[in-house]
């Protein structure tokens, strides 16, 4: 339930609401925004009754949240949420995002080398998998915290933000020592300790659709990092499971028009996993900020064909390149822009 105030309504009427709110024994969520001050009231699971709080001088309306995932909703929040990470990049904004990097950091010559390839064309944000999820036991599963230390090396030298994931909940502490951005896997969209435990962290937060999770399930997933404090929620679209083998995933370019009637928060689109096809990503990734994507998470290697994991999605430098610049070209056609290049060049 939302409590919205009268325009200008001073402090001591704001205290109040929150102070019956607390006493009617639910918690209560100070929403200051540009035309609007509002005051949440969350922890209930059902109708509230809001007559007392009707009643309060200086209270405009009440507004009950009618969609399940409360704080991620627009009703709750009109204004799109914007993330700044450390290194300026804003993501929600005007911007689109170009995040890029290997499927899983390999060595440090591989990481560097990629990284320096991807902000020359414009990246702001690198990805990089230091703990995997895969398939089968026997796979590559990652570096571990070397990985993350060699992501750590590589922010250093080009001033790229991390983006990395975080697979167990014992892991997010040492994860968000090293990260920008933490990464919640599709497979693990719904862990809910490891979404509360990511959530406490207080850092931005990547959470890839479940490859068979509904857009709704996807959004209370991200209600559940908001219930702890965090609003700094990425969505991303990467592709639902489906019955055609022609590509990996069915990627589905309509949650984002979706995604962004329904919640306030940012979404991007990830089009490797999406199509698992490299000669498919680029199309696809026009396609994505077409839709109106805030950002796109492609996977580039430096040698796809000697990929650990996912090479045949994984973009050749060049080929990233050449997204970057159509990419901005569609970005333009819908006025928006490529978020501004951590090298200052055009
Ligand atoms: C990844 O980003 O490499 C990854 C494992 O993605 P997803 O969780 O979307 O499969
Ligand atoms: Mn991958």
């Amino acid at each position: 339930m939302l409590v919205v105030m009268r325009h200008g309504a001073p402090d001591e009427s704001v205290r109040r609401v929150l102070d019956v709110i607390q006493e009617m024994g639910y918690d209560a969520r100070p929403i200051p925004g540009k035309n609007r001050t509002a005051v949440g009231l969350i922890g209930n699971d059902g109708r509230v009754d809001s007559g007392r709080l009707e009643a309060l001088p200086d209270v405009l309306q009440v507004i009950h949240v009618t969609q399940p995932y409360k704080q991620v909703s627009r009703e709750w929040r009109q204004e799109q949420t914007i993330i700044e990470l450390p290194n300026g990049t804003r993501i929600g904004g005007a911007g689109v995002v170009l995040m890029a990097g290997p499927c899983a950091v390999e060595s440090e010559a591989q990481i560097l080398a990629v990284a320096h390839r991807l902000r020359a064309a414009g990246a702001t944000v690198l990805r990089g998998g230091a703990f995997k999820p895969r398939t089968s036991p026997y796979a590559f599963q990652g570096l571990g915290v070397q990985g993350l230390e060699l992501l750590a090396r590589a922010r250093e030298e080009t001033g790229m933000a991390v983006v990395t994931e975080v697979l167990e909940p014992e892991r997010v502490d040492i994860v968000a020592e090293y990260a920008d951005i933490l990464q919640i896997g599709a497979r693990n969209m719904q862990n809910y300790p490891l979404l509360r435990r990511a959530g406490r962290t207080g850092k931005p937060i990547l959470v890839k659709r479940g490859l068979a999770a509904t857009i709704k399930e996807l959004l209370l997933s991200a209600e559940y990092i908001l219930a702890e404090g965090n609003d700094q929620v990425i969505l991303c679209e990467r592709g639902v499971r489906g019955f055609d083998d022609q590509t990996r995933n069915i990627f589905d370019l309509t949650a984002i028009p979706v995604v962004q009637a329904l919640s306030h928060l940012p979404i991007i689109a990830d089009p490797s996993h999406g199509t698992g096809v490299r000669s498919k990503v680029i199309p696809m990734a026009r396609a994505a900020v077409a839709a109106g994507a805030d950002g796109v998470l492609i996977e580039v290697h430096p040698e796809p064909d000697r990929a650990l994991s996912d090479g045949a999605q994984s973009l050749w430098p060049d080929q990233f390149d050449e997204l970057a610049r159509q990419v901005g070209i569609i970005a333009q056609a819908i006025g928006r822009s490529l978020v501004p290049r951590l090298d200052g060049a055009d």
